[in-house]
């Protein structure tokens, strides 16, 4: 029996909802509603869309949310200087700086960003104090595609407790993250990255396996257990004809849109899964929606701290 897949549309839809009274609150209180200010710089075509996203979804929850665009010529300074300055602003209780900052900026520019963001701002999670939290296993700001995983897991009734889990990647903003809430919940957590060995041995322990590498169907169906809850967070472009035939082998319609598009979002996971995994989670249409989603709810968190503070 194929996969059940996991419809991270619809759960995003249920996370909005429950933030809709939340946000009216808030508004309330403060007089102005949960504020968030995005920041982007340069015009790397991926974070063009991500953004829109971000503030379509932002202003259709009833939040208040501006954007700074910075060309991709920018000094880092002047990238600092304005997270500094929205750092003061009362109106903005959440910021985003748009990952990846220009190659141009350097290396070390993105955490240097990252860390300028106050924490009682950062509702991306990126911040030293709020990874230091997480680690700690305090409240605070978690990274939002990991955090949106945990409530996909919680409101599709998916038991972690106990369980094995391989999360495959170990960044800051998805694997590692991962990684500790899964433990918070009290699952067997095992991390594999580039130099783990017998990757496929290692995924095969796994309950609840969650993929996050950056590489279009890398876990095939060896390296996954009979019944496992797969959860696929990568998200990548495929634009190479014979790329397209190996993943759409067994799905002749994805295979017509590829060559009617020239191009399609696949996962981490290889179709081929969903003949062996229990649960699975489609791409598009499975993490992608609840990383925004949780944006939100982290922002109107930010807002209700702001004003308890007051
Ligand atoms: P990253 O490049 O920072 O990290 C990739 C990780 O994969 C690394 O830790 C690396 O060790 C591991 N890895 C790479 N090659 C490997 C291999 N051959 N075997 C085992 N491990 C390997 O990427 P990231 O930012 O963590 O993102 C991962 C994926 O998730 C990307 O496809 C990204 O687009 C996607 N993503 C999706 C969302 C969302 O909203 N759904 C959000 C963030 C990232």
């Amino acid at each position: 029996m194929p996969a059940t897949l996991l419809d991270g549309k619809s759960v995003a839809e249920q996370i909005r909802n429950d933030l809709s009274d939340r946000i009216k609150a808030s508004h309330r209180k403060l007089g102005r509603p949960p504020g968030l200010a995005i920041v982007l710089v340069g015009d790397d075509p991926a974070s063009e869309v991500y953004v829109r996203n971000k503030l379509r979804t932002a202003e259709e929850s009833g939040m208040s949310v501006s954007l700074t665009r910075l060309p991709g010529s920018t000094p880092l300074a002047k990238v600092i200087a304005t997270v500094e300055a929205l750092n003061h602003d009362a109106n903005v209780h959440g910021i985003l700086v748009q990952s990846p900052l220009p190659k141009a900026l350097g290396d070390a520019a993105e955490q240097q960003v990252f860390d300028t963001i106050s924490p009682a701002k950062d509702v991306d999670g990126f911040s030293p104090v709020s990874a230091g939290f997480l680690a700690q296993n305090r409240p605070g700001f978690v990274p939002c595609t990991p955090a949106g995983v945990i409530e996909m897991l919680d409101r599709c009734g998916i038991a972690v407790e106990g369980r094995r889990a391989v999360v495959i990647g170990r960044s800051e903003i998805v694997g590692k993250p991962m990684a500790l809430l899964l433990l918070r919940r009290n699952a067997t957590v095992t991390i594999c990255h580039s130099r783990t060995r017998d990757l496929p041995g290692v995924c095969r322990e796994a309950d609840i396996l969650v993929a996050a590498i950056g590489r279009p169907g890398f876990v095939t169906r060896d390296f996954v257990k009979a019944g496992a809850v797969v959860i696929d967070v990568g998200i990548n472009r495929v634009t190479d004809p014979a790329a397209a035939k190996r993943l759409f082998a067994n799905e002749p319609r994805r295979l017509a849109l590829f060559e009617k598009n020239g191009s399609a979002l696949v996962g981490d996971v290889h179709p081929e899964v969903v003949d062996v995994a229990g649960q699975l989670t489609p791409v598009p249409g499975g993490v992608g929606p609840l990383t925004i989603a949780m944006l939100m709810a982290n922002t109107v968190r930010a807002a209700e701290l702001a004003a308890a503070a007051s």
